[in-house]
């Protein structure tokens, strides 16, 4: 029996509306293509559709999360495994790019690979405050006024005289 199938081309930004013809699971006709790429990713996208699965992975030790992603497309019915896995995997510090956290990931042949740098953050020495800021000694030359109330004694001293 043969089944029609619209879809859109993403092989670039035209996005070509494409007519597949399948016939028992096998592509046998494609339609409305601008190039000999369209039929190519119709075949992909309606016998073994993929997907490139992007992610932050947990790291422990580290301030934020690392992204990752996986080197090549893996089968879409394979996303919410790879996630899975990408959620249970705790790489260690630091962490070039490119590097592979995870291999065969849900069993796909695929690695997934850092997208970023991520390396231990730097350790905060919190100093006391008291130790830390030493008071400043108290030079008032005799008879200046340097507070609002030191003022408003002097005015009040003047008033008396
Ligand atoms: S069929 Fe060709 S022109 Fe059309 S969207 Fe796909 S790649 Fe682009």
């Amino acid at each position: 029996m043969s089944t029609e199938r619209e879809i859109i081309c993403i092989g670039c930004p035209i996005g070509c509306a494409l007519t597949v013809t399948l016939s028992d699971g096998v592509v046998t006709g494609v339609t409305g293509n601008e190039c000999g790429r369209g039929p190519a990713y119709a075949r992909q996208e309606c016998v073994r559709p993929e997907r490139m699965v992007t992610a932050l992975m947990y790291v422990p030790g580290a301030s934020r999360p690392l992204s990752v992603k996986t080197a090549h497309p893996v089968p879409k019915d394979k996303i919410n495994d790879c996630l899975e896995e990408i959620r249970r995997a705790r790489p260690v510090l630091p962490v070039s790019i490119g590097r592979v956290v995870l291999d065969n990931v849900a069993g796909t042949g695929v690695p997934v690979v850092a997208t970023c740098e991520l390396t231990a953050p730097a350790r905060v020495v919190i100093t006391p405050l008291a130790a830390a800021v030493k008071p400043k000694p108290q030079s008032k030359a005799k008879g200046a006024a340097t507070t609002m109330a030191d003022k408003q004694d002097d005015r009040r001293c003047c008033a008396d005289k």
